[in-house]
């Protein structure tokens, strides 16, 4: 058979949706190609009639959006390349293979994300939402809440603490004092009980401890304690975020000491915030270290992986956009120490993204997040900066790791030394223990295994790791 112009006719099928696909790749944006086309195959209708075919799409979504806006495109393309129009073509979903139930669920949550994303490229505006607080007095955020906060074995407990107290304010854990690093959602956290104690009828009023210390002076400036104290003590759930900024404050530790013993007194829920535990809280009166104590303590740790990528796959639903998997267990696995910066990344990305008008890919989170945690090639990593750094981090001096001495601590900031250079620079055994005072290869091995073995059960030590490889 011969096409009109002469080219000779394609029949096979296969070789037919090559070539047209290459021929949408020319006619279509790279984005809408990739989004939409490149997931496709093609097959021969069951009924083997000769002159049908069925495209094959990965879910209800592409089928329907297929169907509606690119079948005519799609007919014409295939039609021209077999040189004949004499044919039908019909959408058809993939059909789940056993053992396919993860990708099932996969596909689902880039479904959605995809037509959000499709959404988004036929609308210009791409400017991001300003924090959503409520219009009321509470300060709280309403797009913090127990809906979209991830939970993992980080914060489980803090999770179903707080779960608890925005049922029954004042009635359970009282107060609740989270504590934990930057950027593990203690802010996120505390705006969820607010949000939903307030659903629930509830007074509540959310407020760093700088602005409890600032609304302190003004009222003493101006003479006007008693609004102080009303505003404080009239409601059902203070939350105060941050405390830790009242430390070396006299007067507001006096007061606040009052506010929390009155509101605590008539069972009126009080949620306390903090990057440590009560009594690491240096320049904290001890009464108020005791009364902070007294309630239920819940810590935040540091995400793992899984929690990680979730928190991006959520996060990059709420900003509509489109990560392929393999970016997000990379981001995840780069910047594993602090959600925000997983945000910041990922704001960046979406930035990137928009204005070089081309879909997210491995290349672009690379360069997206390069100026905020460089990526060193192992070779940038010296043995001398790697012992800097777990120096730092434990409080020894250099000298105290080539040295004999063998404390607990240093003993122990000798193996994490020993063990990064071994896995960060591969180095041989031999030469680590020779630049760890002239010691012996066995010294190095059994320095690396019993590391492993501890990380294995020290979800402390797994972080102060990643916190080293991080400042290396
Ligand atoms: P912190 O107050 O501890 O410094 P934030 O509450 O401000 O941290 O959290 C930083 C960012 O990370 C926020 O945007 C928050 O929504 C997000 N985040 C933290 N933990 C979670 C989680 N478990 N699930 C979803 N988002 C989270
Ligand atoms: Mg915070």
């Amino acid at each position: 058979m011969q096409n009109v112009d002469g080219s000779k006719c394609v029949d096979d099928i296969n070789e037919v949706w090559l070539k047209s696909s290459e021929i949408l790749k020319e006619k279509l944006k790279p984005q809408i190609y990739s989004a939409f086309i490149k997931p496709l195959s093609i097959s021969k209708s069951k009924n083997n009639s000769l002159n049908s075919f069925e495209i094959i799409t990965p879910n209800k979504f592409y089928r329907e959006h297929l169907e509606k806006n690119y079948h005519e495109i799609i007919s014409k393309v295939i039609s021209d390349v077999r040189g004949e129009s004499n044919f039908s073509l019909t959408f058809k979903i993939k059909e789940q293979q056993e053992g396919d139930s993860n990708n099932k669920r996969v596909s689902y949550s880039r479904t959605t994300k995809i037509k959000k994303n499709f959404n988004k490229l036929n609308t210009s505006n791409n400017n991001r939402k300003p924090v959503n607080f409520t219009k009321d007095n509470s300060n709280l955020n309403n797009d913090y809440n127990f809906s979209n906060y991830i939970i993992g074995s980080c914060n489980q407990f803090a999770h179903a603490a707080s779960l608890k107290v925005s049922e029954n304010p004042g009635k359970t854990y009282n107060p609740l004092f989270i504590y934990g690093g930057v950027g593990l959602g203690k802010t996120h956290l505390v705006n969820a009980i607010g949000n939903a104690s307030k659903r629930r009828g509830k007074k509540v009023l959310l407020v760093s401890s700088e602005v409890f210390v600032n609304e302190l002076i003004d009222s003493l400036r101006t003479k006007n304690m008693q609004q102080f104290k009303n505003k404080f003590r009239s409601i059902d759930l203070l939350i105060i975020d941050d405390v830790q900024f009242i430390s070396g404050k006299e007067r507001t530790q006096e007061e606040f000491f009052h506010t929390f013993n009155d509101l605590h007194q008539r069972s009126k829920q009080i949620v306390i915030t903090s990057d440590r535990i009560p009594k690491d809280l240096t320049g904290l009166e001890e009464r108020l270290k005791t009364r902070f104590s007294s309630g239920l303590l819940a810590d935040l740790q540091t995400p793992d992986f899984e929690t990680r990528v979730a928190i991006l796959n959520k996060k990059a639903e709420k900003l509509d956009i489109l990560i392929p998997q393999e970016v997000s267990n990379f981001l995840a696995e780069k910047i594993d120490t602090n959600i925000r910066e997983l945000e910041g990344a990922l704001n960046r990305i979406q930035a990137m993204s928009s204005l070089s008008n081309s879909p997210v890919s491995i290349d672009l989170a690379k360069s997206a997040i390069s100026s905020l945690i460089p990526i060193k090639k192992s070779s940038e990593i010296t043995i001398e900066s790697i012992q800097q750094a777990v120096a730092s981090n434990f409080n020894v001096s250099i000298s105290d790791l080539l040295g004999k001495r063998r404390t607990q601590n240093i003993a122990q900031a000798r193996h994490v030394a020993m063990y990064l250079c071994r896995k960060l620079t591969g180095r041989s055994f031999p030469e680590i223990g020779a630049v760890f005072g002239g010691r012996d290869h066995s010294t190095a091995i059994h320095a690396c295994k019993k590391l492993e073995e501890s990380l294995i059960e020290n979800k402390n030590l797994r972080h102060k790791i990643s916190s080293i490889e991080n400042s290396i």
